[in-house]
Order: C-alpha cells, then sequence, then structure tokens
C-alpha cells in the first residue's frame, strides 16, 4: 500500500510505499529540504509543504519505495497566483 498525505491545498507530495521501505535513510540524506523523517522504521514525509520536487528521493531509494506524484497545471493569469510559488523555471 502506498502511504503518503495531500495537503489541503491539493499539492501532491511523494508518496512512500512501507511495505517497500527498509529504512535505509537515503531518501533523508539526500533530501535537500528536511521534508522526510523516519517513523517506526520506514521514511515518511513529515514536512509536505517543504517539498520542492527534486526528484532526488525518488532516484536514490533502492527499493524503488519512493513515487512523486505529478500533476500538469495550465497557467493562466486567472490561477498564476496559486501555482507560481511552485513553479522553478530553472529546471
Ligand atoms: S531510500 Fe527508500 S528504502 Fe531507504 S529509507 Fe528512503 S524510502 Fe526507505
Amino acid at each position: 500500500m502506498i502511504a503518503g498525505n495531500v495537503p489541503d491545498e491539493g499539492y501532491p507530495i511523494p508518496l512512500i510505499d512501507p511495505g517497500r521501505c527498509d529504512g535505509c535513510e537515503l531518501c533523508l540524506r539526500v533530501c535537500p529540504t528536511g521534508a522526510l523523517a523516519m517513523e517506526a522504521g520506514v521514511a515518511i514525509v513529515i514536512q509536505p509543504m517543504a517539498c520542492d520536487y527534486t526528484g532526488l528521493c525518488e532516484r536514490v531509494c533502492p527499493r524503488g519505495a519512493i513515487q512523486l506524484p505529478y500533476e500538469i497545471l495550465v497557467v493562466t493569469p486567472e490561477n498564476r497566483s496559486k501555482v507560481g510559488g511552485k513553479i522553478d523555471k530553472s529546471r
């Protein structure tokens, strides 16, 4: 079962499968924002809004336990203020 939580704003966050996670902590080490932590021997997303979608956790996980769900958003003048804070044009 994939575990994850979606904040009220609907912003997608990494989904971590506790059945696959072996607690190696590699994802915690590469996360640049400290969004992840360990709980009961498995990784969890402790600060959902801190996630900046580098994708490093997904790439480093040797067990394929992390998935980053993506949303495709069409930015319009009307919704620009809602999504503007999460758009990084350098990637
Ligand atoms: S890298 Fe993968 S297996 Fe290791 S703690 Fe993170 S989610 Fe679990």
